[in-house]
């Protein structure tokens, strides 16, 4: 069988959950063979086979922390020349999505990103996109070289399937590029204990409806009791009640989680744009009219004040 490189994300050898649903879509296409970048890919084996990793490739050098995406690209080249992949899955993640694009202008190959979905077909691996803020549905395979694939977050339920996940040490000799841009100081991120917005299952969002970075609380009580990641539209950026971070749409981040729950938030396109492909989608609005609504699974006509307070005890009641 064919075997497909998959681009392995992770913190110092703990393997990320987008990482695990590539490895599950590209068992479709063929024998997944990992490529890990950075420490611990002794620990980070025993995940990606439990996935399905038939092999993993690893390297480790000072350059992947010290200089920007570069070192990463020769190392995935490296992974492609040694292997001659049926097709090479990344995860959607900008930095993933650089590292894709330029591993495909140097291959000579075509570039799909941002896949929902994947499928073997008979001239090459068929992805699904969803285009114009979600009006459309695509699917389309790359006509020129290996395709190099970019695949959003959340697109399928990790399945495990056990293989080998043998450890192989990957060569890589960096070109002068690699140490054009060096990383000179890092600010790391202050942790809200909440799941990274693009890859949790549930988000919770609040809009200019909210009021006030004062009343986000309560849209942060309702994330916390159901382990969601907080979102928040424009408008209530903006206003400078939440981080830009945690915008959720056209110029913020696009989102696909198993649950939505966007509150006091109208439903511009430009939001739709970042939620849409979500697969649960419920809305909370005191306005019946509010194109929101024309999308959802589930919506509540209220007043958030009074709506969400009441879910967040429904859920810890029910949880116990
Ligand atoms: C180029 C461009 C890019 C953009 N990118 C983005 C983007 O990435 N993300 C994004 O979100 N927007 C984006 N926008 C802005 C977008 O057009 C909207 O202005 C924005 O999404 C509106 O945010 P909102 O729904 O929170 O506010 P509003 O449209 O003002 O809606 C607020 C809603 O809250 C409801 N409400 C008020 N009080 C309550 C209450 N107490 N209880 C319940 N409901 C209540 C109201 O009925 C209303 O429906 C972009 C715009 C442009 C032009």
């Amino acid at each position: 069988m064919a075997e497909v490189l998959v681009y392995v994300d992770h913190v110092d050898g703990a393997v990320r959950k987008p990482t695990l649903e590539l490895l599950t879509l590209a068992r479709r296409i063929g024998d997944p063979v990992a490529v890990h970048l950075g420490p611990g890919a002794d620990q980070a084996a025993a995940t990606l086979g439990e996935y399905g990793a038939v092999k993993v490739l690893a390297a480790e050098a000072a350059e992947f922390d010290d200089y920007l995406v570069v070192p990463k690209v020769d190392a995935l080249q490296a992974a492609y020349d040694a292997v001659s992949p049926a097709a090479v899955l990344v995860p959607s993640s900008a930095e993933g999505k650089e590292i894709a694009a330029r591993l495909a202008v140097r291959i000579g190959s075509g570039i799909i990103t941002d896949a929902v979905d994947l499928e073997s077909g008979d001239e090459g691996p068929v992805a699904t996109q969803s285009v114009f803020a979600a009006a459309f549905t695509t699917k389309s395979r790359v006509s020129k070289g290996t395709p190099v694939i970019t695949v959003k977050p959340n697109s399928t339920a990790p399945e495990a399937a056990q293989a080998a996940g043998t450890v192989e040490q990957l060569a890589v000799s960096f070109g002068e590029k690699a140490s054009g841009t060096k990383v000179v100081s890092r600010t790391p991120r202050e942790s809200s204990g909440r799941p990274e917005l693009t890859e949790a299952a549930i988000v919770v969002s609040g809009g200019r409806g909210v009021n006030g970075a004062e009343n986000f609380h309560v849209i942060e009580e309702l994330a916390d009791s159901l382990g969601a990641a907080v979102g928040a539209s424009r408008a209530a950026v903006d206003a400078g009640w939440y981080p830009h971070s945690n915008q959720v749409g056209q110029t913020g981040k696009t989102v696909s989680p198993q649950l939505y729950v966007a509150t006091g938030i109208s439903g511009a396109i430009q939001h739709r744009a970042g939620m849409q492909t979500s697969k649960t989608i419920v809305a909370i609005n005191k306005d019946a009219e509010a194109p929101i609504f024309d999308l959802v699974d589930y919506g509540v006509v209220g007043d958030l004040f009074d709506v969400v307070p009441k879910l967040t005890e429904e859920v810890k009641t029910r949880k116990g």
